[in-house]
């Protein structure tokens, strides 16, 4: 069996199998998952799920027709793991923030690893890190990616159906802000608010702007998100330095070209 190509449904068992991972992560993915009441039957009807440390302490080792992946790669031996997974899937998927863009753990990306240790653990000659957090596809080849800090149940459903079916996922490659105006929601920008969302891929139905609060870009830069527009929008509503610096870096450290746009923009070197 050839993995990493076209995916099929297996004759020999119609339901697919499907296995979840978690690298280092909070494993709020996997929850969001597990709390899809509604669908989770259904789910579980159509496929053969192997693997699942959120509902069962079973454990399969592969191969898989389709992996979720949801973490970072941090250490040595998660690359190991990484790459052993890919080997043994039809189809890798990165579940995620912290799997499609390196997350909150990306944070550390550009800061002294050996002084951040130091700082935190004191004794760190014990602690196996890597100095840059980065995408599962830096390592491996990922075929999709479902985004967010946490992921959308129902976005990972209609991916799972797109599978199941043999459709294409769907992806939303426009703003945050067009879903907010679906909502009908008044804009923050007007009120002063710092808000990611004309430059943040859409997914999340306007999550944060619907409840008032301003979009952190957890799902990640949407295409042709025009960084320079952003930066002087956010300058005109008082962000300070600082703040730019922190609103972009929070969830998107590791995206070389967005921060690329971002020190081009205020003419820094560091981030
Ligand atoms: S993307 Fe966010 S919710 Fe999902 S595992 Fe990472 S930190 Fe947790
Ligand atoms: S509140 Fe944010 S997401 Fe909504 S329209 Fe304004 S800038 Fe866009
Ligand atoms: S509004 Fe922004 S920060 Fe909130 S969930 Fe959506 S993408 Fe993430």
């Amino acid at each position: 069996m050839e993995y990493g190509g076209e995916y099929e449904v297996s004759t020999e068992n119609p339901k697919p199998v499907v296995a979840f991972y978690g690298l280092t992560c909070c494993a709020g993915c996997q929850l969001e998952i597990l709390n899809l009441e509604d669908d989770l039957l259904d789910i579980l009807g159509k496929i053969d799920l192997v693997q699942f440390r959120m509902g069962s302490s079973a454990k399969h080792p592969g191969p898989y027709d389709v992996c979720f992946v949801e973490g970072s790669v941090t250490n040595d031996t998660e690359i190991t793991l990484i790459k052993d997974l890919r080997e043994k899937s039809k189809i890798l998927v990165a579940l995620g923030a912290c799997a499609t863009t390196g997350g909150v753990n990306a944070l550390r990306n550009g800061r002294n690893i050996e002084e951040l240790k130091q700082s935190v653990y004191g004794d760190s000659s014990h602690i196996n890190t890597l100095p840059q957090i980065l995408p599962l596809k830096s390592y491996v080849k990922v075929d999709h990616e479902i985004q967010g800090c946490p992921i959308a149940g129902d976005e990972f459903v209609e991916f799972l159906i797109s599978l199941l079916t043999g459709a294409t996922p769907t992806e939303k490659n426009y703003a945050v802000c067009v879903e907010c105006r679906i909502n009908e929601n008044i804009c923050l920008m007007k009120e002063g608010e710092l808000c990611l969302g004309p430059i943040t891929r859409a997914g999340c139905n306007a999550l944060c702007p619907s409840v008032s609060i301003p979009c952190e870009g957890c799902w990640g830069p949407c295409p042709q998100a025009n960084v320079e527009s952003e930066i002087d929008m956010l300058s005109k509503k008082g962000a300070s330095f600082d703040d730019v610096v922190r609103k972009f870096r929070m969830f998107n450290a590791s995206k070389e070209d967005f921060m690329a746009q971002l020190k081009r923009r205020l003419n820094i070197e560091w981030l």
